[in-house]
């Protein structure tokens, strides 16, 4: 008798080195590895890791990850869940896209549709599982905005939940999915709200730059796929967007986020940049707080674009991407990574946070 296998047990293989799973290329192997093409491959992988007693990792298109060079003793489950559905209502366009779809595809397909919400947010690598994770952000726009609710596997009880918006604790870079629930569900679907023929978002002073300096003319007429193209345009200028035959674009985008800082603080840490600069960058956000650029901050600590540390480096084009320079190890990013963060603090008072998951580190 033939018993069929499900599409978990079909994809389950062993030490599978992870380098090639991830945008940084760096990682060493997962003891086991499997694909997850449905919520039923995923409930199935759970239950195998944890009948082995073993750890489980999540992953997506892991560009957001640094693996450890020994790699995940457990089990990585690689969400491939497919499809997108619409729903209109008026000029709201509800888009329901499963996690395993790739993030800028989607945008592609919003902004083709003249779908308005997450135009500035293309060129992000990664899948839609992701995106409520980190509540991915860019150009002045960010997931937070147009996110309806998401449909999960709760691990604690292995029931499926909705979770609505007003439940994520989104902030900048993180939801309770990066912080206190971090593991603790695995992201089956995404809903979004679009608006139909909607404006463009054209709130962030480089992307209002950049437009006008290409001779757009009014800013106010312009189509949602010309903020796209532009966003596109500065981020490839960046290495900000993933490029086989782009060195630079081999990392996890910004290492670090931006520090956000009180008042009082900012005060503190401007008497000690006026040592070194006369102008540091800085910008007011909610409740009276203050974002701070990382990228300035490392620089003015001395460490510059293009600097090489062994087989990892900084970018030549942004000083907040650790790249790696084709030969590079976890070890060495992290390494480098620390220097940053001593570099800062001692010129600066400032406490860098990194902006990647770390796998496979012991803690
Ligand atoms: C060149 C470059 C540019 C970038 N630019 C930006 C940017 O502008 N703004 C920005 O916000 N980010 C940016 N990033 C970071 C990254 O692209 C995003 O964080 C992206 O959302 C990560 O998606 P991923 O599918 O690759 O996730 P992964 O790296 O695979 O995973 C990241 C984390 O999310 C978890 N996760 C993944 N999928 C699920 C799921 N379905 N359910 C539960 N947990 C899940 C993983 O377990 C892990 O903890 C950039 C990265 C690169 C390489």
């Amino acid at each position: 008798m033939h018993i069929s296998q499900s599409g978990f047990e079909d994809s389950l293989t062993d030490n599978v080195i992870l380098a090639p799973f991830t945008t940084l290329g760096i990682g060493g192997p997962a003891r086991f590895f499997a694909e997850a093409k449905s919520a039923e491959d995923l409930a199935e992988g759970v239950s195998w890791a944890r009948a082995r007693g073993i750890p489980l990792f999540v992953l997506g298109g892991g560009s957001n990850i640094v693996v450890s060079d020994d790699g995940f003793p457990g089990l990585v489950l690689r969400v491939s869940l497919r499809g997108v559905t619409t729903r209109v209502e008026d000029d709201i366009v509800f888009v329901t896209a499963s996690a395993g779809e790739d993030w800028d595809s989607l945008v592609a397909f919003c902004v083709n549709n003249n779908w308005a919400g997450v135009e500035c947010l293309s060129g992000i690598p990664g899948l839609v599982g992701a995106t409520p994770v980190q509540n991915v952000g860019a150009y002045g726009q960010d997931v937070s905005e147009s996110f309806v609710s998401l449909e999960a596997l709760d691990l604690t009880d292995d029931n499926a939940v909705t979770i609505g918006a007003g439940e994520c604790r989104f902030g900048y870079r993180t939801s309770r999915f990066k912080t206190a629930d971090r593991e603790r569900f695995i992201i089956t679907r995404v809903t979004y709200r679009l608006i139909a023929n909607g404006r463009p978002a054209l709130r962030y002073p480089e992307l209002r730059r950049y437009l006008t300096d290409q001779g757009t003319g009014n800013l106010d007429n312009l189509a949602l796929k010309d903020v796209r193209e532009a966003v596109l345009a500065i981020r490839k200028r960046k290495a900000m967007v993933i490029d086989a035959a782009d060195p630079d674009s081999r990392s996890v985008g910004s290492f670090f986020v931006n520090p956000v800082v009180t008042v009082d603080e900012f005060d503190r840490i401007k008497t000690r940049a006026l040592r070194i600069s006369q102008d540091i960058p800085a910008f007011p956000v909610d409740r009276g707080m203050i974002k701070l650029s990382a990228a300035w901050l490392i620089e003015q600590s001395g460490i510059k674009r293009g600097q090489s540390f062994g087989g990892v480096g900084v970018s030549t084009r942004h000083s907040l991407a650790i790249i790696n320079r084709g030969s590079g190890t976890a070890r060495e990013v992290v390494a480098l990574a620390e220097e940053m963060k001593s570099r800062v603090r001692d010129a600066f008072g400032v406490e860098l946070i990194p902006e990647p998951v770390f796998v496979g580190f012991s803690a």
